[in-house]
């Protein structure tokens, strides 16, 4: 039986960094694969873990900061050069549909010349996917600081971040298994609820405060915190000392290509 898995295959943060790819995560189960967010590097990531653009059936998109998303086109260039005819189906928050749809053509990747459907879902907070896992959409505050700009400007945007949960069922000699990923937040407030009882807790602390964060982590049942989306190898020191201070052993830090087992 093959393995479940979900891999970290850009752990950096927004500010870019020489040798880690921006925001990007593969889920595997039963062979299939689910990309969730699609920051810059993540495609070179993606082949330099060994995975197959073919065995690809959807992608995820927690928010639309550039370091999620940026590189989307280039990753659905990169599935129709392997060959792809099956449908590839792409989840974004709803706000995103639009322009994204918009967009396409302007970079030459134009739907209606592929040879697979390019299906554009748009989600929003409390969307629940489920096909062989589960995955569910909550929505965080990361994006509220432009209320401001975006009312001054009359912008369409509407701040749509999310966390998603995702369940994968147990199978023959596996048992069920709950991993949490953050994305960005808008404050520890946002997360909080929503770590107990969890196997694994992939937290991009970036936004976050962090000391009621690591206040609270070690009375919580994670089975394994893993912080990604760290910046240079100071904020990365940082993390680690508190972590340290506070006996929190469960916890490591991210990098491109760490695999977790489901
Ligand atoms: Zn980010
Ligand atoms: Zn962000």
């Amino acid at each position: 039986m093959p393995e479940n898995t979900f891999t970290i295959l850009g752990s950096s943060s927004g500010m870019p960094q020489a040798d880690r790819a921006c925001a990007g995560y593969l889920l595997k189960v039963d062979d299939r694969l689910s990309l969730i967010d699609c920051g810059g590097g993540v495609t070179s990531s993606f082949l330099r873990c060994g995975f197959d653009p073919l065995d690809v059936d959807r992608v995820f998109i927690s928010h639309t900061h550039p370091d999620h998303c940026c590189e989307l086109p280039l990753f659905i260039q990169m599935v129709y050069l392997t060959g792809r005819t099956r449908p590839l189906d792409i989840y974004l928050p709803e706000e995103f549909v639009k322009p994204f749809r918009a967009f396409l053509p302007a970079v030459y990747v134009i739907p209606e010349k592929l040879p697979f459907d390019l299906n554009l879902h748009g989600f929003t907070d409390g969307f629940t996917f489920s096909d062989g896992f589960s995955l569910r959409a909550i929505g965080n505050r990361h994006l509220q600081g432009y209320a401001e700009y975006l009312g001054n400007l009359q912008l369409a945007n509407k701040m749509q971040c999310h966390s998603f949960r995702i369940e994968v069922p147990a199978s023959s000699g596996r048992s069920a298994k709950c991993l949490f990923y953050s994305a960005d937040v808008g404050d520890f407030a946002d997360i909080k609820p929503h770590l107990d009882s969890v196997d694994y807790a992939v937290l991009e602390l970036t936004h976050v405060e962090l000391e009621p964060f690591f206040e609270l982590a070690p009375t919580l049942s994670v089975g394994k915190f893993i912080i990604s989306h760290l910046g240079d190898a100071e904020e990365t020191a940082r993390v680690t000392q508190m972590a340290a201070k506070v006996g929190l052993g469960n916890l490591r830090i991210a990098h491109d290509g760490l695999q977790l087992s489901l």
